[in-house]
This record gives structure tokens, C-alpha cells and sequence, in this order.
């Protein structure tokens, strides 16, 4: 008999409170926060999906693996286990570690950009649009335009854009030093990228002799995706997948705190001998020495352990469909999402929720603001406010007005996340009621970090 119900593939040996508020506490939390969730203090929420990065719950065998480590300052045995695990996966030639993925950003791009190139993305993540502009090169978005439309369905919504790719390397190649595709792709909504994209993709860079880098972040989620929905790869394992997948590529940037299932941590990767080179003295800068960079024995031990647990059949399974449960109860109740659900993340359209909100009055923060209200929880806003900021200081309306409810790894359970869904259902039924924010001070660069609102 095969039951249809998708189980959690592991019980709990440790468990941690959650602190329940009133509604009239939140209002004053969040007033105080500068109605920025990110400000609140974490004590203060209830289900917290701010992110799915670092938040994850680790397994016995990390914490484990995490007693065994060796902390020697070089050359490391839990730096030997970092490295055959990561080269197992990646078959890159050059393992830098690194202590979360922007690091690796940071490191790479500033070894190789300088100003006025131009780096080319699906969608590039905040971090990474930020570690390219601070090097005053241009990060270019080049989805599918499936991609950009939340109610659009579409089986690998991260595909990049491949006539507009080729176009760009045709007119603009002197200046692009390495194209990046991010898998799955974040910002676009958790959606993954077909293998056939990414062999085009690898093509497309050959053809042009151009690096072709992954941002791997979620390289495991998108190996169950291209396992389910792709012909002809239902009977691979979804580390067979993984490994193609890295196998088409040059090198990574990675951040351990998503499919690394640790909560800190990141590697960059790559086969270049000379970027590699280059990328080392970096390291050694501002990170540390190139057998832990900034991570201690036990993280690169925890991520050893993760990067084996991640691809995990049953664990993936549970994983993606338990984002998926969310996604069909709020599309059930008419709440509008980016359709079909991601892999870690449930986005809500807040656009098309909140018409009533223009965008520069954020409707992103005011939906965020009335879930920590209502419910206490914490999503977060992934629109204009992350993205409609222009390097020379003008605001612009970002293409899309989401919020991201994310999904840590093996922290929630069903009913917390039927908690979640009676939640939104709820704040969406009242709709009208809500009201846009004005931005009273904020930085130029990541400014969602930090910002500070007051109700318009
Ligand atoms: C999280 C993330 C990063 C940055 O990693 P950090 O560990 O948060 O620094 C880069 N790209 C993508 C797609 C991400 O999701």
C-alpha cells in the first residue's frame, strides 16, 4: 500500500519553546521596530519565516560530527572531510570555505570585476546584486519572461532567457567576465532551472568562452524539481542530479546555511588555478586561513554531515511538499502566490492582494506588518523596498511586490503551518483595512536590513 500522506522523515529528540504575545504587545513591538520586522526581536515572534537561511534544525549526526571535530588553525581533518564531501558534490577542483555565502560573493567578485562590467544572472539574490554593484559593475536580470509573472505557470519558471543571454554576451561580451545562474532561483520565487536550461546555459558560455558559475544555495531543491517535473530524470537520484547539475558549471558560490542544513557557512568553488589563487590571498585577508576561512572545525563538520543529509530522497520529498501544502491551502482560498509553489518559500503576491497600495507606499511591508500583528509571524518583504533602489539614489517600483513566507528546514510542523495558512486567509479577508507605509531614513545599499517606516 502506498499512503498518500507525506510524513515528516524524522522525530524530535530536543525541543524549543515558541513564546505566544498579544496582539496589543506585537502592535507595540513592531512600532517599535520602526515597522521594519527585520528590527523586531526574535523572542517576540511566534513562526518565524523571515528566512530559511542558518534557521534550520540540524540532525543528531551533525551535532555529533560537531563533537569530533579538530579545531587545528591549519590543515584541519574537518577541513579534509569539508573538502572530499563539497569536490563528492561539485567535482570543482578548488574548495575555499568560507563563513556564509556572501563571503564567497565578496571574494570572487572582487577578484575579478571591475568597474563598468557587467554580470548577468536569472535573478540575482540581494546579496550578490550588492557585492557586484559595491564593485561598481551592473547586475543583470535575464529570466524567462514566464518568470516575472506570479500567476503564470510554468515547470522551471528560473529558466534563464537564453536568446537574451546570447544576445548580451554578442553585444556586451568584453565586459561580462562570468555568467551566473542561481538554482533555484530566490528572488524570482524558489523556482528551479531545468537541466536542459542549464546545459544550454553551458553551451551558450562555451560558445562565448565565458566562466559559467552557479549560485548553488539551493542546488538540492532544485534536483528534486528537475526529478519531478523533468522527462526523463524520475529514475535518477537527486545527488546524480545534483552532481550533472555541477558538472555543467565552471564553479559556485554557496551558501551552507541553506541546502548545507547548518546554521552558518558557505564555500566558493571553482576550477580556475588563477582565481583560485587570487581568491585564496583574499581569504586570508578578511576571512582566515584557507582550511577553515572564518569557519570554525565543528561548522565545516555540521555542513559536511548536511551536504549528505540534503540530498536525502525522503527528506527532499517532505521538504518540497510541505512547502507545496501551504501553497495549495492559500491558493484554495483565492490568496494570490507565485504559482506553481517554490521550493523553500511561499511568495504571496502582495500587488495584486493590495491594489489599493501604490508602490512606493510598499504594499510588501504592510502585508508583512499585518501577519506579525494579527498572528506573530514574520515574513518578509521582497520588493520595492529590497529592490527599487537604484545605485545613483533614485526609487524606482521593483517589477514584482512580494512577501516571502520561507520555510525553515525541519524546524515547523503540519500544524504549524496550517496555523500559518488560517492566518493569511485571515489578514487577506480584511484586505481593505490595510495601509501603506512611508520610508523615514534608511541606508543606500541592503537597505531593507534597516529601514525605518511610519504608516503613510
Ligand atoms: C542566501 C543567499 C545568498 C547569500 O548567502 P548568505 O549565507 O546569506 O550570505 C546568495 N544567494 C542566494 C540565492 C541566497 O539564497
Amino acid at each position: 500500500m502506498n499512503f498518500r500522506t507525506i510524513i515528516e522523515p524524522f522525530r524530535i529528540k530536543s525541543v524549543e519553546s515558541v513564546k505566544f504575545t498579544r496582539r496589543e504587545d506585537r502592535v507595540e513591538a513592531l512600532s517599535a521596530a520602526g515597522f521594519n520586522v527585520f528590527r523586531l526581536r526574535a523572542d517576540d515572534v511566534l513562526i518565524d519565516l523571515l528566512t530559511d537561511s542558518g534557521t534550520g534544525a540540524m540532525s543528531s549526526m551533525q551535532w555529533a560530527a560537531i563533537m569530533q571535530a579538530d579545531e587545528s588553525y591549519a590543515g584541519s581533518r574537518s577541513f579534509y572531510r569539508f573538502e572530499q564531501v563539497v569536490q563528492d558534490l561539485t567535482g570543482f577542483k578548488h574548495i575555499i570555505p568560507t563563513h556564509q555565502g556572501r563571503a564567497a560573493e565578496r571574494i570572487l567578485f572582487h577578484t575579478i570585476l571591475s568597474p563598468g562590467m557587467v554580470v548577468p544572472n536569472n535573478n540575482h539574490f540581494d546579496t550578490t546584486r550588492a557585492n557586484i554593484e559595491v564593485e561598481e559593475a551592473e547586475a543583470i536580470d535575464l529570466v524567462i519572461p514566464e518568470g516575472r509573472i506570479p500567476h503564470v505557470l510554468h515547470p522551471f519558471k528560473g529558466n534563464v532567457d537564453l536568446a537574451a543571454l546570447d544576445r548580451l554576451l554578442d553585444e556586451r561580451g568584453d565586459v561580462v567576465p562570468l555568467v551566473m545562474v542561481t538554482v533555484t532561483n530566490n528572488s524570482g520565487g524558489g523556482q528551479p532551472v531545468s537541466l536542459e536550461n542549464l546545459r544550454a546555459v553551458r553551451d551558450i558560455c562555451h560558445k562565448y568562452e565565458k566562466p559559467f558559475f552557479l549560485d548553488a544555495c539551493r542546488f538540492a531543491e532544485n534536483a528534486w524539481f528537475v526529478k519531478l517535473r523533468e522527462p526523463g530524470q524520475a529514475d535518477r537520484t537527486p545527488k546524480a542530479i545534483a552532481q550533472e547539475i555541477f558538472s555543467l558549471a565552471d564553479g559556485c558560490t554557496m551558501s551552507a546555511k541553506k541546502d548545507g542544513l547548518a546554521n552558518i557557512g558557505g564555500f566558493l568553488a571553482m576550477n580556475d588555478d588563477s582565481w583560485a589563487e587570487a581568491a585564496r590571498n583574499l581569504l586570508i585577508l578578511t576571512e582566515g586561513f584557507p582550511t577553515y576561512g572564518g569557519l570554525a572545525g565543528y561548522d565545516l563538520e555540521a555542513i559536511a554531515r548536511g551536504l549528505e543529509e540534503v540530498v536525502d530522497e525522503s527528506y527532499l520529498r517532505y521538504r518540497i511538499r510541505s512547502t507545496e501544502y501551504l501553497g495549495d491551502k492559500l491558493i484554495a482560498a483565492d490568496v494570490p502566490i507565485i504559482r506553481p509553489p517554490g521550493g523553500h518559500a511561499i511568495y504571496i503576491d502582495a500587488k495584486a492582494l493590495l491594489p489599493h497600495i501604490p508602490a512606493l507606499q510598499y504594499p510588501g511591508i504592510a502585508l508583512a506588518n499585518a501577519l506579525y500583528v494579527e498572528a506573530g509571524i514574520r515574513g518578509v518583504e521582497i520588493g520595492t523596498v529590497m529592490f527599487g533602489m537604484r545605485p545613483d539614489g533614485t526609487e524606482v517600483p521593483a517589477s514584482m511586490e512580494l512577501v516571502r513566507l520561507a520555510i525553515p528546514r525541519r524546524v515547523y510542523t503540519q500544524s504549524h503551518i496550517d496555523y500559518v495558512a488560517e492566518a493569511v486567509i485571515h489578514v487577506a479577508s480584511q484586505r481593505g483595512e490595510l495601509r501603506g507605509y512611508r520610508l523615514l531614513e534608511a541606508p543606500r545599499a541592503l537597505r531593507h536590513f534597516t529601514a525605518r517606516f511610519e504608516p503613510a
